[in-house]
C-alpha cells in the first residue's frame, strides 16, 4: 500500500503539530501497549448485528501510543476502529462497521487532564468513565450531565456518537477536542488550546472544526474538553401518567413549555410497550427535571403542573425533590441522574444480569433505532403508528421512548427486545430495517446509526462527495473506522444481507 500524508501536513487547523519525520513502527500486529489479543470469534454484540471479522484488539494508554497505532495502520494497511469504552449498546457495542479492522481500545487512556472548578470545565481522555468523573465532582460546585447507561461508559465515545445526557444532548457539553488524524497529525479544536494542554473557557476566533469529529471517521479523539453543569440550589422533578390518546397533546404542551422557558431540560415520554396486534395506544408517563434557584423552580413546577393537569387524559401527577427520593422509590435512580450521579443497578436489573457485560451476559438481545422527529404532537403520533405497524408485521414488541432534546425536536428511541436465537434475530433485523425505511419515508432522519445501517448505507446523503474529500484530506489511506458515517470517495455500499424485508421488497 502506498503511504501518503505521513510526512506532509495536508491541513493545518488550530493548534496542529506536524508529524515527526521519522516514526517507529510497532511491528506486525503488536499493540502499542504490549501484546495484541488475536481474535478468533466475532465480538459479542447485544444488538446482534451481522457479525464482523476483527483482526485483533490493541490498547493504547496515551496519545503517543495512539499515534503509533495510526502509523502502523498506514504501513500495514490494516484499518483501526477506535472505541473509548466500547459500550455502544443497542447499535453495535465494540464491533466495527467494516470487516478486517484492528480494534483500538482506549479504555486505559483514563486521565482527567484538567478539572477547572472555577470555570466548570473538565478535559478528559477517552477511557474516563461517567462514574469516575461524577465521583470527582461530588461536593464541588459543578456536576456532570450523566446518561442512564452504566457508570463504566465513557464521555468521549458517548459524545462522538451524538449521545444524550439526562439534562441535555452531550453535544451541548462539548467545548473542544484533541485528535490524532488518520495521517498522524495531532490537531486541537475549539477550546482545547494545544496538544497535551488544558482548555480555554471558550474557543477563539476562526472556524471551529470540533463537530467535524463527531459521528465521522477523520481521526482518533484523544481528549475532549467538556462544560460541566453548575450545581443548582434545587433539583425537582415532575412525573405524570397519561392515557395513550393524550400523547399528541402532551407533546405540544411540552413544546410550548420549553419555548416559554418553563422547562429547560429534556423531558421523557416513556414506559410504553407496543405489543403485536395491540389496538389501543398504551398509557405512558412523562418525567423530567427542573433545576435552579428555590423560588424559580417552585414557580416553574406550579406552571408545569397546571399545564399538564389541564391536558385531557392526565391520570396522575407527582412532583418532588430529586434528593428526597428514597432508595426503594421507583424514581430513585432517575432522580439521582438528575443530580449528576450515574448508576449500574437499573441497567443490570433491566437486562437481568449481575454484571454490566451486557454483550455476554444478557439472555435477551436489545436493538435500538434513534430517529429525530419535529417536536410536534402530530409527528410523534405518526412515528408511533409506524412502530405499531412494525410490531404487528414482525410479531415482536417495540418500546418507544421519546425525549424533547431541543425546542424543535424529539428524539425517538425505538427499543426492540428479542430472544438471542436465529429466528428472533432474523425477525428483529427485519423489523429494524422496516422501521428505519418507513420512518425515513416520512422524513424522520436517524440521529444515531447502528453498524449494519452504516454498512448498508446508500451514498445518498447531502454533500457526500464533500465529506469524502475531507476524509481524504484527514485520512489519506482511509485507515480510521472505514464506513463509520463517512464513506471513502467512490465507495460502494456493501451487498445488503438478505433479510425477509429485503426479500419482500425485491
Ligand atoms: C440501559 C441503557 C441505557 C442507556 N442510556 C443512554 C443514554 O441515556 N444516553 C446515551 O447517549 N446512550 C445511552 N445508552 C447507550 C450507550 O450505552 C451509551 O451511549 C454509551 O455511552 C456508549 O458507549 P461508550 O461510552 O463505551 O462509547 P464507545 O462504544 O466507546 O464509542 C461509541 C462510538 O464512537 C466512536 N469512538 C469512540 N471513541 C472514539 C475515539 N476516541 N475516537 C474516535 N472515535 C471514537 C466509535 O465508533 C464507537 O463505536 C444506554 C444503553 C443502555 C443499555
Amino acid at each position: 500500500m502506498s503511504i501518503r500524508g505521513l510526512s506532509t501536513l495536508p491541513v493545518r487547523l488550530q493548534g496542529s503539530r506536524p508529524v515527526a519525520r521519522s516514526f517507529r513502527t510497532v511491528g506486525s500486529g503488536r499493540s502499542p501497549d504490549g501484546a495484541a489479543a488475536p481474535i478468533t470469534q466475532p465480538l459479542p454484540d447485544l444488538s446482534e448485528n451481522h457479525p464482523r471479522r476483527v483482526v485483533e484488539v490493541v490498547h493504547a494508554s496515551d496519545t503517543g501510543a495512539v499515534r503509533e497505532a495510526v502509523f502502523a495502520a498506514n504501513l500495514q494497511g490494516v484499518p483501526l476502529y477506535p472505541v473509548s469504552t466500547g459500550k455502544n449498546w443497542g447499535i453495535g457495542s465494540r464491533s466495527p462497521v467494516a470487516d478486517g479492522c484492528r480494534l483500538l481500545d482506549l479504555s486505559r487512556m483514563n486521565q482527567v487532564r484538567e478539572l477547572d472548578l472555577a470555570r466548570g470545565i473538565a478535559v478528559v481522555e477517552p477511557g474516563v468513565t461517567q462514574g469516575a468523573l461524577a465521583e470527582r465532582l461530588a461536593g464541588t460546585p459543578f456536576m456532570l450531565n450523566v446518561t442512564t447507561s452504566c457508570r463504566a461508559t465513557s464521555l468521549v465515545g458517548n459524545l462522538l456518537d451524538n449521545g444524550q445526557g439526562v439534562l441535555r444532548l452531550r453535544a451541548e457539553d462539548l467545548l473542544g477536542l484533541e485528535v490524532v488524524l488518520g495521517n498522524g497529525n495531532i490537531i486541537t479544536t475549539g477550546a482545547v488550546a494545544q496538544p497535551g494542554h488544558g482548555a480555554r473557557c471558550e474557543r477563539g476566533a476562526g472556524p471551529d472544526a470540533t463537530r467535524l469529529f463527531c459521528q465521522s471517521n477523520f481521526g482518533v479523539v484523544t481528549a475532549a474538553a467538556l462544560a460541566l453543569v453548575p450545581r443548582p440550589e434545587r433539583t425537582s422533578f415532575a412525573y405524570a401518567t397519561f392515557s395513550g390518546a393524550a400523547l399528541p397533546a402532551v407533546v405540544d404542551c411540552v413544546a410550548r413549555l420549553r419555548r416559554e422557558r418553563v422547562i429547560d431540560h429534556i423531558f421523557y415520554f416513556g414506559e410504553m410497550q407496543f405489543e403485536p396486534g395491540q389496538r389501543r395506544r398504551p398509557d405512558f408517563t412523562l418525567l423530567g427535571p427542573l433545576l435552579g434557584r428555590q423560588r424559580m423552580v417552585g414557580e416553574a413546577l406550579d406552571a408545569l403542573g397546571e399545564a399538564l393537569a389541564a391536558v385531557p387524559g392526565c391520570k396522575a401527577l407527582r412532583t418532588g425533590e430529586a434528593d428526597e427520593l428514597a432508595p426503594g422509590d421507583p424514581l430513585y435512580h432517575r432522580g439521582r441522574t438528575f443530580l449528576g450521579i450515574p448508576s449500574c443497578e437499573p441497567v443490570r436489573k433491566r437486562f437481568a444480569t449481575t454484571s454490566c457485560d451486557l454483550d455476554r451476559t444478557s439472555m435477551r438481545g436489545w436493538s435500538v433505532l434513534q430517529t429525530l422527529l419535529p417536536l410536534e404532537g402530530s409527528a410523534a403520533s405518526a412515528g408511533l403508528a409506524l412502530l405499531q405497524a412494525g410490531a404487528d408485521a414482525w410479531a415482536l414488541p417495540v418500546q418507544p421512548h421519546l425525549s424533547s432534546v431541543s425546542d424543535r425536536s424529539l428524539n425517538l428511541m425505538t427499543m426492540i427486545w428479542f430472544q438471542r436465537d436465529a429466528d428472533a434475530i432474523e425477525r428483529m433485523r427485519g423489523l429494524r430495517d422496516q422501521l428505519r425505511a418507513r420512518l425515513g419515508e416520512q422524513g424522520f432522519e436517524p440521529s444515531r446509526e447502528g453498524i449494519d445501517a452504516l454498512r448498508d448505507a446508500r451514498s445518498s446523503r447531502p454533500n457526500d462527495e464533500a465529506w469524502a474529500r475531507l476524509k481524504t484530506a484527514f485520512d489519506p489511506n482511509g485507515i480510521i473506522a472505514p464506513g463509520r458515517y463517512v464513506a471513502l470517495p467512490g465507495a460502494q455500499p456493501a451487498p445488503r444481507p438478505q433479510t425477509r424485508l429485503a426479500q419482500a421488497l425485491q
